[in-house]
């Protein structure tokens, strides 16, 4: 018996039906086997239209519906998320490969975004001034745009879809959601729960698909906004393109995240942090550190040195193993790119102190695992340096004072996160006062803002002047309106007047 037709064919979430569209297929993989689990068809143009037809459909009914109506759906959503925890980072492990803990976590870091979108009532109430003139009263509200667009990466399959649309349907907008094609079931299986928690039909669209989705939403005048996270290359794209068609876009893109290491640090903690940031989800975070710049060479030789102790402790495996603390890359592709950037390294002159090639793990050979990679004396002009590699990839570099490490980070084109490990306040508030990145964090290397406040970076991880979630995102999803009013008396007969203002 042939095992592809055991393989599912996945399509597309329109009008609240499972439908069909598009010839091409594309096909999902198992990152911890390298067995294909689903096919996925590719939404050609008339699918994606489809979808912001029955989007457009639904605006009005929805827009019209009582703020605090669309945010109860949201909180029998959110229940729903919460009883089919374990299966939801079941779908996320079983395609991005992460271990299942931190598919748990993206999942929570998800909810926290749904609890927050479901505050909209509040954050929708308007300005209001009265007597701005003789009579006069001036307000203004926000209103939503329309069939909006989420475009999504591979690396949060649940969490960045949740970063987007419950807060755009909170606002009154309608919604369609092109997610990541590499592992695409966890976003229509959380889109289906919404469903569930009584989302109407048309509200909330899924399509699965590639460039050919994506270029469509771009072009269609129907499509108000986009909300893109993905990498830098396509998110400047995006925004192009998006901009160029009279779109409202946000692009968050890729980044290079440093966390500098200061003399006085405590080094046994700052190694740990580094441990998880650098190789948690195998590197492949926006918010990952791929770079450690240690200020001192004696500071250096510490870090190497507990660095490299962890990772002999590391236990890597498929992630729905509850020892692995680190499962393999998403694709084999991204895997061979992400080997390919350690070759790259080791002839660039960087020394290679951890070597992650070799690993295999057991039962697992088809698996995309790579160990996790230690370089020292990494330096600016090295590729690998300078590109994203999003993989388990640690370097390290020597600065000779923290301004040297902060001329570094400014320099660098990305400016997503960054961090420093110190005990000293005084260094730890210039840094976080000057540095030219948007996220920083001071003894916390992963400063992922929390749902309340909003995630965005700067220089070229970010296209677009508001940042995702949070209060940005309610100032995203909706347009302002100022209205004037004034009710003259009855009988008043009033004169033209030329000069401005008119109502003095
Ligand atoms: P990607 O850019 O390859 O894909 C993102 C989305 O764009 C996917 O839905 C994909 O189908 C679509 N896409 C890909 N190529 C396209 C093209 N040529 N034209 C139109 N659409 C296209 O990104 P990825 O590999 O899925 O995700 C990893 C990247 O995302 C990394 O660079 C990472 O730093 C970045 N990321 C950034 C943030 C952030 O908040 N800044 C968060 C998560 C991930």
């Amino acid at each position: 018996m042939n095992a592809r037709a055991e393989v599912t064919c996945i399509g597309h979430l329109i009008d609240g039906q499972r439908v069909s569209g598009g010839s091409r297929l594309a096909e999902v993989f198992d990152p911890a086997t390298g067995a294909v689990s689903t096919q996925l068809q590719l939404a050609d143009e008339a699918t994606v239209q489809q979808a912001i037809a029955s989007a457009q459909a639904a605006f009005p009914a929805w827009r019209a519906t009582h703020p605090l109506k669309r945010a109860r759906i949201l909180t029998r959503f959110r229940e729903l998320l919460e009883q089919n925890a374990e299966a939801i980072a079941r779908l996320i492990t079983a395609e991005h490969g992460k271990v299942l803990a931190d598919a748990h976590g993206e999942l929570q870091r998800g909810i926290e975004n749904v609890e927050f979108a479901s505050y909209a009532p509040e954050l929708l109430k308007g300005e209001h001034s009265r007597n701005v003139g003789p009579g006069i009263d001036s307000w203004s509200e926000f209103q939503p745009l329309g069939v909006v667009a989420g475009i999504t990466p591979f690396n949060f399959p649940v969490m960045v879809p949740l970063w987007m649309w419950p807060m755009a349907l909170a606002c009154g907008n309608t919604f369609v959601l092109k997610p990541s094609e590499r592992d695409p079931s966890s976003a229509l299986f959380v889109a289906e729960l919404a469903l569930q928690a009584g989302l109407p039909p048309g509200v909330l669209n899924v399509i699965n698909g590639d460039k050919e989705a994506v270029d469509t939403l771009l072009a269609d005048p129907r499509v108000k906004a986009v909300s893109f996270v993905g990498s830098t290359p396509i998110a400047e794209h995006i925004y192009a393109t998006g901009c160029a068609h009279g779109k409202r876009v946000q692009a968050l893109g890729g980044a290079k995240n440093h966390a500098v290491v200061m003399p006085d640090a405590d080094i046994p903690n700052a190694v740990n942090a580094l441990m998880g940031a650098a190789f948690g989800s195998c590197g492949e975070r926006c918010m990952a550190v791929p770079l450690a710049v240690a200020v001192g060479n004696e500071t250096a030789d510490a870090l190497v040195a507990g660095l490299k102790a962890e990772i002999a402790r590391m236990q890597v495996g498929p992630g729905l193993d509850p020892a692995a603390q680190m499962g393999p890359l998403v694709t084999r592709a991204h895997f061979e790119k992400v080997r390919g950037y350690v070759d790259i390294g080791v002839q660039e002159g960087a020394e290679l102190v951890v070597d992650g090639r070799g690993l295999r793990v057991p039962g697992h050979e088809g698996g995309y695992f790579l160990g996790p990679c230690l370089f020292d004396h990494v330096r600016p002009g090295m590729r690998i340096y300078h590109e994203e590699i999003f993989g388990p990839v640690l370097g390290v570099v020597r600065a000779h004072s923290l301004q040297e490490a902060m001329d570094l980070i400014d320099a660098h084109e990305y400016g997503n996160g960054t961090a420093i490990f110190t005990r000293d306040g005084e260094a730890a508030r210039y840094f976080s006062d000057h540095i030219q990145v948007g996220m920083v964090g001071v003894n916390v290397a992963l400063p992922v803002p929390v749902a309340y406040h909003s995630f965005g970076g700067w220089k070229r991880s970010l296209f677009g002047d508001l940042s995702a979630y949070g209060p940005d995102a309610v100032r995203f999803y909706t347009k302002r309106k100022t209205i004037t009013q004034r009710w003259p008396g009855n009988g008043v007969r009033e004169s033209a007047v030329f000069s401005f203002p008119s109502h003095r």
